[in-house]
């Protein structure tokens, strides 16, 4: 029997990560401009990081990872995300001794055991941003402003942002409490997810998509009028640079992050057309992670997308990256090795000279070889035949336009470069 790549996984052949490449090109370039540096943190990390730095009641970590004991008898997961692995590596490398804050991003590929399905893998890739030491609002808007300036270069239509905040440690025991007045009278009504929730994260039935439970969430006590001062003057600041930097938003009462370490600022960003699935990228300030996985105080700021989301998204308004060609040469040889040599010989001196080249191998009549010239879009084709051996010049044809001119193979490198 043949083996097949495990459920959920993608090979992605040089069409597709061309395509990626170019994505990933812009997002570096993007990072490169706002300051950004990478991180590579590894794929696996000790099990404990992920149920501290994730949150053990979370899905992610009850469901959804793939954890093993390695040789050593150590619990060990692939990475089901990249925040939890950029705290641990901003704390074991001291970067809190850096100029702050440290702005990091990562891109690469993550893991959780999830039901496949369309735009859901089990290997996806995200990139993400993080800020480490600020607990500026400036730093919240940056974020946000980075994803949406993202989307706008790609070209994704139908974009909304909606943010919320979700107060903080002070602040949201009130709301939590007011939460569960408001949701104990219909306990039995709500799922059971919810009911799981009530006790412990009152705010998540907020975020429901349960429509019993969005139905009884609708007139729920709003966090805005639990907020302390810093929180409520945090999320107006952030407002207030949205607003400056042209950034439209929208305020969504419902966006909430589970665990008790976000703080202040969520957001999420929309787009309408491509499913179930319309969040493509979601993030916020995280202020008490940092102590949760073992250091002290650092605020931090961030976000994640998804890279695979991008490329539903795009196909979704009917577009799609376009990467251009970059063969340039096509070397088409007939004859016996003296030819052949003749035409490797050329093939190296233009690789050498950075301008790709390709030739045949195969012994190819010389219209199969034009055919596969035609094929790789080739910008030039390059024939080598015996009377082109004898006068040590080749006939170069113009693929495009038909035209086909003779040049000295001493000449030939010149001839390519800067063409
Ligand atoms: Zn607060
Ligand atoms: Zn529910």
């Amino acid at each position: 029997m043949s083996i097949s790549r495990p459920r959920g996984t993608n090979d992605f052949l040089p069409e597709t990560t061309a395509k990626w490449q170019a994505v990933e090109a812009l997002l570096r370039e993007q990072c490169r401009e706002y300051g950004f540096g990478e991180i590579r943190t590894p794929l696996f990390e000790e099990t404990e990081l992920f149920a501290r730095g994730v949150g053990d009641t979370t899905d992610i970590v009850q469901k959804e990872m793939y954890t093993f004991e390695d040789h050593g008898g150590r619990s060990v997961t692939l990475r089901p995300e990249n925040t939890a692995s950029a705290c641990r590596a901003y704390l074991e490398n001291k970067l809190y001794g850096a100029v702050q804050p440290v702005k990091l991003y990562y891109l690469g590929p993550m893991f959780r055991y999830e039901k496949p399905q369309a735009g859901r893998f089990r290997q996806f890739h995200q990139f993400g941003l993080e800020i480490f030491g600020s607990e500026s609002p400036a730093a919240d808007a940056e974020i946000i402003a980075f994803a949406w300036d993202f989307y706008q270069r790609l070209g994704i239509r139908g974009l909304e942002l909606k943010i919320n905040s979700v107060g903080c440690p002070k602040c949201r025991p009130a709301y939590r409490q007011a939460l569960q007045s408001y949701f104990h009278p219909h306990l039995d009504a709500l799922c059971n997810s919810c009911r799981d929730r009530f006790a412990r994260n009152p705010l998540r039935i907020l975020d429901c998509k349960s429509e019993v439970c969005q139905q009884i969430g609708a007139n729920a006590p709003q966090i805005y009028e639990y907020l302390c001062t810093e929180c409520a003057e945090h999320f107006s600041s952030v407002q207030a640079m949205l607003k400056a930097a042209g950034i439209p938003y929208c305020i969504d009462s419902r966006l909430v992050r589970g665990l008790d370490y976000y703080t202040k600022t969520a957001f999420e960003i929309q787009v309408t057309g491509i499913g179930a699935q319309s969040a493509i990228c979601g993030g916020g300030r995280y202020d008490g992670l940092i102590e949760e996985i073992g250091g002290e105080h650092i605020p931090g700021v961030g976000f994640a997308l998804g890279m695979e989301r991008i490329f539903s998204a795009l196909a979704a308004q009917g577009d799609d990256i376009e990467v251009e060609n970059h063969l340039e040469v096509y070397i088409i040889v007939a004859g016996g090795i003296e030819e052949s040599a003749a035409a490797f010989s050329i093939a190296n001196q233009l690789r050498q000279a950075g301008i790709a080249t390709e030739m045949d191998y195969a012994d190819k009549s010389f219209k199969a070889q034009m055919k596969a010239a035609n094929r790789l879009h080739a910008r030039y084709a390059v024939i080598i035949g015996d009377s082109e051996v004898q006068t040590q010049t080749a006939s170069v044809k113009n693929m495009e336009s038909g035209e086909q001119q003779a040049v000295a193979f001493a000449d030939i490198k010149a001839y390519f470069i800067g063409r």
